[in-house]
């Protein structure tokens, strides 16, 4: 293995890298730094977050930037303005003792004056969304005639969210001997067309999927019946009193839900979700960030922009439909060296989405007992115990109040003083799990059930089969499903076929999609043809006579707050 001492780095930036106690590099940086500090070559990287993949260009970047010139000379791009404040923090902070480097982020939602003022007063290194880099380019504030490195992180997130136009207008607007750094933890067809346009002979570095599997993340799983998943959620809550956590949801509704209920009960925590506005998001993640929450339940849309390191727990409320959403999830805890545990909260129903996860992971995941109301006290007393032990005491504000308190429990022996003292916190939760039921599916239950279950999962599968086919190759505009299939044949229409920049990620499906286009082409009789609903992106086909009306119809419309990208696809081989 390389060491940062062995890659060609600067003093000034292994100084850096000591500070922020990177011992060894990671696999992305090994291969990357030396490339990018010795060649001239394009790079394309297939890496997700977590895998220190920002500096991996940005060691490289920080050094080779001239801070004596000027001009802007790298130019970041990335798809959240969280992510472009965060970028710039890292990049920071490896340019600590590169004096006069300066580094300008600029990202949509805040105001645009303020960002011209930094730019004007000179830019090494621009990071930025985007949206706004077009906007400050067409105003002559971001100048890219002097750029050397366009790096593009979470370059499949960027277009999902529908900023191809504006990565085109960049990419092609850049000098075309500037090297070329994309970075991404899929590589879906839009991406590689985008890379064979732009990029020159790039060099494709893959350091698989950081974390998936990883050995620091424990992967377990308690069985419950579906309507004791809260309580369960609960138990988990109150067996790890130290909890810092992210609770998945599939819905906002349930998101909400789960949240508001913590709220009620007691737990510091709270929701993170599409239909709160950007500042109130700002607030809920900054509060997670800075430990004053301590669970955050999170739709995962909501929850792409944070990035926080040192998570206890993943859990997820229930199972998502893709295993790849899952290995995202758990790869958020378990970073940088510190173990992590990833709990799912399973009913029955969901053991099929279980395998496909255990596949896809390469490991089992392991079944683990809810935690009982006597594992609970017990842990909760200790807690205290431990909180009492460590409590800093201020003898000085106390000492006032002190010999009345010493008269008032004068008769307790010291034994019977610290069971007082103790019992003032855990009555409540000797309350609370007296007569506690054991929430955990039993082993005969589980395979008698199961026996059903798998029946029932079997004319489950069957009949979604039915359905999606009934809605995907069968659908009338409406969204009814049309009885005779063959119908469109007998009509002759043929069908063109378009690529949406949404997909599962969005909570789009394809009830949604159905629904949008007859939102969007009211009036007309649009037959619709297949559909079909990926992770980031979506494909749909409608009339071929329509071609034209859906792009424009599609101009300016929103799903879920984001804007939605029409375009035209090629037909499926
Ligand atoms: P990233 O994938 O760039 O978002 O980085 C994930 C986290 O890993 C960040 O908090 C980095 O500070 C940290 N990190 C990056 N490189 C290293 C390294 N070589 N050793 C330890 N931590 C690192």
């Amino acid at each position: 293995m390389l060491l940062f001492e062995e890659m060609g780095l600067d003093p000034m930036l292994l100084l850096s890298v000591k500070e922020l106690g990177f011992e060894v590099p990671t696999p992305i940086q090994e291969k990357t730094i030396p490339a990018l500090l010795k060649e001239r070559t394009d790079i394309l990287a297939f890496a997700q977050t977590g895998t220190g993949k920002t500096a991996a260009f940005g060691l490289p970047v920080v050094q080779l930037t001239d801070p004596g010139l000027k001009a802007t000379q790298a130019l970041v791009l990335c798809p959240t303005r969280e992510l472009c404040m965060q970028i710039t923090n890292d990049l920071t902070r490896f340019a600590a003792h590169k004096p006069g480097m300066t580094i300008v982020p600029v990202y949509g939602g805040a105001s645009i004056n303020d960002q011209i003022k930094k730019l004007e007063k000179g830019a090494a290194i621009v990071v930025a969304t985007p949206g706004r880099a077009v906007d400050l380019i067409n105003r002559k504030k971001l100048i890219l005639s002097r750029v050397k490195w366009l790096v593009l992180d979470e370059a499949d997130e960027m277009l999902s969210m529908g900023f191809k136009d504006d990565l085109d207008t960049i990419l092609s607007l850049t000098p075309s001997d500037r090297q070329t750094l994309l970075f991404s933890a899929t590589m879906p067809h839009e991406m590689m067309a985008i890379a064979a346009k732009y990029m020159k002979s790039p060099l494709e570095i893959s350091t698989g999927k950081m974390n998936a599997g990883a050995e620091n993340v424990s992967h377990e799983y308690f069985m419950v019946h579906a309507r004791d998943r809260y309580e369960a959620l609960k138990r988990i809550a109150d067996v790890n009193p130290r909890i810092y956590g992210i609770v998945f949801c599939r819905t906002r509704i349930e998101t909400k839900e789960v949240a508001d209920n913590l709220i009620r009960d007691g737990y510091n925590a709270d929701a993170l979700h599409g239909d709160l506005s950007q500042d109130q998001r700002d607030i809920v993640m900054n509060r997670f960030r800075n430990r004053h929450l301590q669970i955050l339940v999170a739709t995962d849309v909501a929850a792409r922009g944070l990035d926080v390191n040192d998570l206890t727990h993943i859990i997820n409320y229930n199972l998502p439909d893709d295993p790849e959403i899952y290995i995202h999830r758990s790869g958020r805890t378990g970073r940088a060296g510190k173990k992590g545990i990833s709990i799912s909260i399973l009913h029955l129903k969901e053991t099929g989405k279980l395998k496909d996860i255990e596949r896809m992971l390469g490991k089992k995941m392991e079944r683990k007992p809810v935690p009982t109301g006597r594992d609970i006290c017990e842990k909760q007393l200790f807690n205290l115990v431990d909180k009492v032990e460590k409590v800093e005491v201020n003898t000085e504000e106390i000492e006032n109040y002190l010999q009345v308190i010493f008269r008032k429990l004068e008769w307790l022996d010291r034994e019977d003083l610290i069971r007082h003292f103790i019992s003032v916190e855990f009555n409540r939760f000797l309350e609370a799990y007296q007569n506690a039921p054991d929430l955990n599916v039993e082993h005969h239950e589980t395979s008698s059930r199961k026996n059903r279950q798998e029946n029932f999962q079997g004319e489950n599968r069957r009949e979604k089969r039915n359905s999606s086919y009934d809605r995907a190759d069968r659908t009338d505009r409406t969204g009814r499903s049309n009885p005779d299939a063959s119908r469109w044949q007998r009509k002759g229409i043929s069908f063109s076929r378009f690529f949406m920049n949404m997909g599962k990620n969005d909570q789009l499906d394809k009830k949604e999609i159905i629904q949008l286009i007859n939102r969007q082409m009211p009036g007309k009789s649009v037959e619709i043809g297949q559909i079909e609903v990926m992770r980031n992106f979506s494909f749909f086909e409608i009339d071929h006579r329509y071609e034209r009306d859906i792009q424009k119809a599609f101009q300016k419309v929103q799903f879920n707050g984001k804007r939605i990208g029409v375009e035209s696809a090629r037909p499926k081989e």
